[in-house]
């Protein structure tokens, strides 16, 4: 049935969980006569909503979209400095560029790969209005630290929690505390959509912007009023995609819980080689949305990624960091601003690692990932 049953298949580094239940939600929703965004996409918002501690919640067509209606709700835009990691998604940092604002990078800490907060805090200026940390591979970022540092300098956090639905902060979800945080339900990501995210917002009074800028900022009142008083995006979740979601969330937990179990496997099994860095072994807060090391110097990751190939095992990169791409160059970074980030950027690499692998395709990583890195 599965490549896990199988082991001369080919093991990817992640494969979205889609159960019949939601795929037989999903026809009904294309046979229903409503499949933009309705009922399907509003239940998704109480579900995600649910769980952030009954925050308000809105959906959008994705995570970049709704970190950008973030920043809009925020305020932010020309002349404004917004800090970040230069480990993430090129999404974090466009969309500064997209509302006008500078976005001004500072290094990571090496061992939790998330932004390093001393750092950030020294490359606050008058300018500063905001900062987007991001919990990345699922594991989190010091809230109380990163709260009491934005508190300092009156700054608007807007948290890119793409890849940590599901990961804990002192007991509670990310998401139930904070100021404006974002999902990603991106194919890859813990819980998905196929595409799509939402944010969920520390302050009510924000709510209706961030709904008007999903929709090309219109409102409707009464039975045929209409106006529109900002320019908004096409933001919008379809019924669609939400229903996958609403499937999806039912599973959070059951998700999580597995990709733990099989990140403590990879701890017991993974031959850790000189040189070669493991993230931080957190079983009380991570997600877990990935299972990344970072290689010795001695193997470059283009041939570690083509000799696992060979043993079937697909490796992903997340990422190169975000300032030596050419659009981040052109702006005047070079080589050299953020070690750490352009270290770990060039030789960090994801192994397999989502809810349907099976204890032994763990073990089988670890055996291929030995093999290449011994030959080397
Ligand atoms: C996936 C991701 C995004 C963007 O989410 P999309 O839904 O793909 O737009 C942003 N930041 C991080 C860290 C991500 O992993």
């Amino acid at each position: 049935m599965n490549a896990s049953n199988n082991a001369a298949a080919f093991l990817p580094f992640t494969r979205p969980a889609i159960d019949e239940e939601t795929i037989a939600g999903v026809a009904e929703v294309l046979r229903s006569g409503w499949i933009t965004s309705g009922p399907q996409v509003k239940s998704f918002e109480q579900a995600l909503s649910a769980h952030c501690g009954g925050r308000p919640v809105r959906a959008y067509n994705s995570g970049t979209a709704a970190l950008e209606v973030a920043l809009r709700v925020a305020g932010i835009g020309p002349g404004d400095e917004v800090i970040t990691t230069p480990l993430s998604w090129v999404s974090t940092a466009s969309v500064i560029l997209q509302v006008g604002a500078r976005p001004v990078f500072a290094d990571i800490d090496p061992v939790t790969r998330n932004i390093d907060l001393d750092l950030a805090e020294r490359a606050v200026t008058k300018k500063t209005r905001a900062i987007i940390p991001v919990h990345l591979a699922g594991l989190p970022l010091d809230l109380d630290k990163l709260y009491a540092m934005a508190g300092r300098h009156k700054l608007r956090v807007i948290e890119d929690a793409a890849q940590a639905y599901g990961a804990m902060w002192k007991g509670k979800p990310i998401g139930a505390q904070g100021d404006l945080v974002m999902f990603s339900f991106h194919a890859n990501k813990n819980v998905t959509c196929a595409e799509g995210g939402c944010l969920v917002m520390g302050d009510e009074r924000e709510v209706p912007l961030a709904e008007k800028l999903r929709l090309m900022g219109v409102t409707r009142t009464g039975e045929d009023g209409m106006d529109v008083d900002v320019a908004g995006g096409k933001y919008n979740l379809t019924d669609v995609a939400a229903r996958i979601g609403v499937g999806q969330l039912k599973r959070t937990e059951e998700f999580t819980a597995r990709r733990r179990a099989l990140a403590k496997r990879y701890f017991d099994r993974f031959d850790r080689k000189p040189g070669c860095e493991l993230p931080p072994a957190d079983f009380e807060n991570s997600c877990w949305h990935m299972f990344q090391v970072v290689l010795p110097p001695s193997m470059p990751r283009a041939t570690f990624i083509a000799r696992m190939r060979g043993h079937g095992i697909g490796i992903g990169v997340h990422y190169p960091a975000i300032h030596l791409f050419t659009l981040f160059r052109n702006l005047g970074w070079k080589d050299g601003d953020f070690p750490q980030a352009e270290r770990i950027g060039r030789s960090i690499a994801t192994l397999p690692l989502f809810p349907a692998m099976a204890d032994e395709d763990v073990d089988r990583v670890c055996t291929a990932a030995a093999a290449v890195l011994d030959q080397h």
